[in-house]
């Protein structure tokens, strides 16, 4: 999962091993002085890598981004919500235009996963169709839909598939039902093809982390929600509960009873940021926007302008000391490191939702980048990790496969010892390397080369530098 962050929760994780467990304020309160001690260190040790930046370096313009793919896939997505919001209904139309000929469609059923499945999801799918005829298919596995339809480069094909999910009550991953409503991440069944190198058809996780890998898409979506209950979703509000999304790679969905608090963020093209909390949380919608105004602003400071007409900031009651990013829509916990929380899936809009990575076979292309842009932000990060000699973090670059069984290492050298990796070539150079990658690879789905490339251009030896520390093209 997309969680956390701060190395204070990480390590509550490790004795405890169960987010949903994590810190009580009164134990956060213990922990201040540990946590500011830590942050001295990491500054100091950022400090000592800024030695290699000590000749005054200014960054290059950055130049322009390239607009999504014009054969992304666009899809009309139907969602209807069962009154008691055990279960949801829905239906897909996608339009796909591949690059390159091939003959199947892989959809991923993200729910299906191991993990998922184990606390109740299940996603089911009837019978495919094209221009009325039935798709031959196939399900290698649970989380896997293979459908037999020849195509050559550049020929579309308009697929019609009807779906149905089951919502577990109380989950921790990305499909949950809570008192009143439910959130959804990664929830309806999912093209996974990415222009380079054709189907991902990775396993997933066995931990909680994402395993998806999907290009960028138009959605248009229609809710159908219970009486009462309001919508949110991924993109722009078009009409009662009917939402636009352009260029994003998924599509997250909360269904409850919100008190939602809005502004117009500049960022540094205005955005309409949208802050809702379910009434059943007691958080402060105005305290939770004022924190995503920061991140934002900050960020596209940083990275680049953030690229989209919204950014929606949804506050579960159910999710404590953990955060899960969606394009354009955050699901944020409430707890008392709320705004590293806010920070770190902020980040992730650059991070994951405009740069898209491999997440099963390159899950540090987004959660060490989306942790370094959440310590440039100042808030928490893994201060005890930055002291910690380098030499502990020696499989920064691992995939999940590696880490599944390993939730905390994962976590730690993923997340804290990418950041240790990155700090040790110079902040600045390093920011300036990541808003030239933001750019380039804008829309894309980078792979560790792309992101070594930038580096490299920017600060001599790069890649050879971080080879101690697992990453490699
Ligand atoms: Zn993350």
């Amino acid at each position: 999962m997309r969680l956390l962050v701060g190395l204070p929760v990480s390590e509550k994780l490790g004795r405890r091993a169960d987010p949903a467990e994590v810190p009580a304020p009164e134990h956060e309160l213990g922990q201040t002085h540990a946590r500011s001690t830590d942050l001295a260190l990491l500054h100091r040790a950022i400090l000592r890598s800024l030695g290699h930046d000590s000749v005054v370096f200014a960054c290059p313009a950055v130049p322009p981004s390239p607009p999504p793919r014009a054969d992304r896939p666009r899809y009309e997505l139907n969602v209807r919500v069962a009154s008691d919001l055990k279960e949801v209904a829905g239906d897909l139309t996608v339009r796909f235009t591949p690059n390159r000929p091939t003959k199947r469609l892989v959809f991923r059923l993200w729910p299906n996963g191991p993990l998922q499945r184990g606390e109740g999801s299940q996603l089911d799918v009837g019978d495919a169709t094209a221009n009325g005829r039935t798709l031959p298919a196939s399900r290698p596995d649970p989380t896997t839909l293979v459908l037999q339809v020849p195509l050559r480069a550049g020929q579309s094909v308009e697929v019609h598939l009807p779906w149905r999910l089951r919502v577990p009550l109380d989950a921790r991953d990305r499909v949950s039902r809570f008192a009143g409503g439910i959130r959804l991440g990664s929830f309806f069944p999912v093209l996974a093809w990415d222009p380079r190198r054709g189907w991902i058809t990775d396993p997933p996780a066995r931990i909680l982390a994402e395993s998806s890998t999907t290009p960028a898409s138009d959605f248009d979506v229609r809710v159908d929600a219970p009486a009462g209950l309001e919508a949110l979703a991924s993109g722009t509000k078009v009409g009662a509960d009917h939402w636009h999304a352009h260029g994003v790679r998924d599509v997250a969905l909360a269904v409850a009873r919100f008190r939602v608090v809005t502004r117009i963020v500049h960022a540094p093209r205005p955005v309409l940021l949208r802050v809702a909390v379910a009434r059943t949380s007691n958080v402060q919608g105005s305290t939770v926007l004022r924190m995503a105004t920061r991140a934002l602003e900050r960020l596209s400071r940083l990275y680049g302008a953030y690229p989209w007409q919204t950014y929606t900031v949804v506050v579960p009651p159910d999710l404590h000391s953990v955060g899960i990013e969606y394009p354009t829509l955050t699901f944020i916990g409430a707890s008392p490191i709320l705004r590293v929380i806010v920070d770190h899936e902020t980040a992730h809009q650059w991070f994951y939702s405009l740069v898209g990575n491999d997440q099963a076979r390159d899950p540090w292309l987004d959660e060490a980048l989306a942790t370094w842009g959440q310590v440039q932000l100042g808030g928490g990060l893994p201060g005890s990790l930055a002291a910690a000699p380098a030499d502990q973090f020696q499989h920064v670059g691992a995939p999940m496969s590696y880490w599944n069984g390993h939730q905390i290492a994962y976590f730690r050298e993923v997340y804290g010892g990418g950041v240790v990796a990155l700090s040790s070539l110079g902040t600045r150079r390093v920011n300036c390397a990541l808003r030239h990658y933001a750019a380039q690879d804008a829309y894309r789905i980078a792979q560790p080369g792309d992101l070594l490339d930038a580096l490299n251009r920017f600060i001599p030896g790069a890649e050879r530098r971080l080879r101690r520390f697992g990453i490699r093209r």
